[in-house]
């Protein structure tokens, strides 16, 4: 049961509490209440059997504070504006926290993808971009991959983007195929991301990294690239699960078969795969095993007040956005559970993307092996750096990391305003000059 709120106010709810302990007065802040541009396409798309379809499509630029708004595309049948600005906030604050140049954005299409063939995908991909192509580019706003859509998907909407403008441009969009211009690294950065703020908040917590017993809900691409990251790290990864249901082994699953067997045809799930030590268990209770860690890396707000009580696990590492609600994150806090909080653990992904736009608008090639270090380098600087904020504040690590976010935005926007204003005072200064 998701609890019943607008997710945009839990966006206000923050802002205003965490800018109230830094100090800042509303009138600082309050364009962060407001995201800068939004817009509704409806998009047209012939299907396979000649008939036309309409579906709904969006694209939401919070805030360029900090940069280009930056996010992903999503592809679902339960999304609407409001979730999407939402996450458009989530990603201002991602990239606040983990001080990349980026500003956020996010887009999406109502969709089942289950119903559509890979043509229909495609048709509906070359016109979302077509549709909201006067407001993306590669210095103004670049999307990337999210929930059900991929590096094929990134792909399409390049080719259309650059048809559009005459020029290839492989800066508009990050996640894409390497052949096209993708980045090493990128498609298991989330992945990457993830395995080392699990041994980090470990070492933290004194917690054996090595055979620690972790339960992973989601199979995509998040869960899967954090799934074989932790299992080649030593991790026992006991519990998993997808759409379809769960499985559990005591022992630890044999995570290199499972993902062996996931990828040798698409739509294969994990109902279908068997092998004689695992147990199934319900989907919905993956979230409830006896495990030291839960990595949520499905959907947002699965972690509701009515489930948070049943958790078990000591740690929680949140690899989707937003997948505890306000109600599950304060029953957590009461049980003295400890999450590293989502725009800190599944920031791999926009990080390396940072990485993919500079080597296209430079031409470069990085190494896989450079592109993991620097990704290592800046995930374990902003863990320790939210981890030492909230410790200063006594409060929890997702605080921290708003309080570390928003102290970056804020001071942005008050420079901002101050350069407003200089330049208003050298105007007006000039006009009285003349009026003598
Ligand atoms: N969709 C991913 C996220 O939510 C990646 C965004 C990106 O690379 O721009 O962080």
């Amino acid at each position: 049961m998701i609890d019943k709120h607008d997710a945009y106010d839990e966006v206000l709810a923050i802002l205003d509490q965490t800018a109230k302990l830094l100090g800042w007065e509303e009138q600082d802040y309050l364009r962060l209440k407001y995201p800068e541009r939004e817009m509704k396409v409806s998009i047209p798309v012939e299907m396979d059997d000649g008939s036309l379809q309409i579906f709904e499509g969006y694209r939401v630029q919070h805030s360029n504070l900090l940069g280009p708004y930056k996010g992903g595309i999503r592809y679902h049948q339960s999304i609407d504006l409001s979730e999407i600005r939402t996450l458009a906030a989530w990603m201002t604050f991602k990239c606040a926290v983990v001080n990349l140049p980026f500003g956020g954005g996010k887009g999406g299409i109502k969709v089942d993808v289950t119903e559509l063939s890979k043509s229909e995908l495609e048709r509906l991909t070359r016109a979302y971009t077509n549709m909201i192509y006067p407001i993306v580019g590669p210095d103004t706003d670049i999307p990337a991959p999210d929930v059900n859509t991929n590096a094929e998907t990134m792909a399409w909407f390049m080719d259309t983007y650059s048809s559009l403008r005459g020029e290839p441009t492989p800066a508009v969009v990050t996640g894409k195929p390497i052949e096209l211009g993708g980045s090493l690294g990128r498609a298991d950065a989330t992945g990457l991301g993830i395995k080392l703020m699990v041994r980090e908040i470990c070492k933290k917590h004194k917690l054996a990294f090595k055979g620690a017993r972790i339960a992973i809900q989601g199979c995509g691409n998040v869960g899967r690239s954090a799934a074989k990251h932790l299992h080649r790290s030593g991790c026992k990864i006991v519990a998993l699960s997808d759409v379809s249901g769960g499985i559990y082994q005591e022992e630890g699953l044999d995570i290199e078969e499972i993902l062996k067997f996931l990828s040798e045809e698409t739509g294969r799930l994990l109902q279908d795969y068997y092998s004689p030590g695992i147990r199934r268990i319900p989907r919905e209770e993956l979230l409830i095993q006896d495990v030291d860690i839960l990595i949520p890396a499905a959907l947002g707000h699965q972690i509701t007040g009515e489930l948070a009580p049943q958790i078990k696990a000591r740690l929680i590492v949140e690899g989707a956005n937003a997948p505890t609600t306000i109600e599950g994150d304060k029953m957590l806090a009461k049980k003295g559970v400890i999450i590293v909080p989502d725009i800190l653990a599944n920031s791999g992904g926009i990080i390396v993307s940072y990485f993919e736009w500079i080597q296209n608008l430079y031409s470069l090639k990085w190494e896989e092996y450079d592109i993991n270090q620097k990704l290592e380098t800046i995930m374990v600087e902003a863990f320790n750096k939210v981890w030492d904020e909230a410790e200063k504040y006594s409060t929890s690590l997702r605080q921290g990391a708003y309080l570390i976010a928003l102290d970056r935005l804020i001071t942005a926007a008050k420079m901002k305003d101050l350069e407003q204003q200089t330049i208003h005072e050298y105007r007006h200064s000039i006009q009285s000059v003349h009026s003598y």
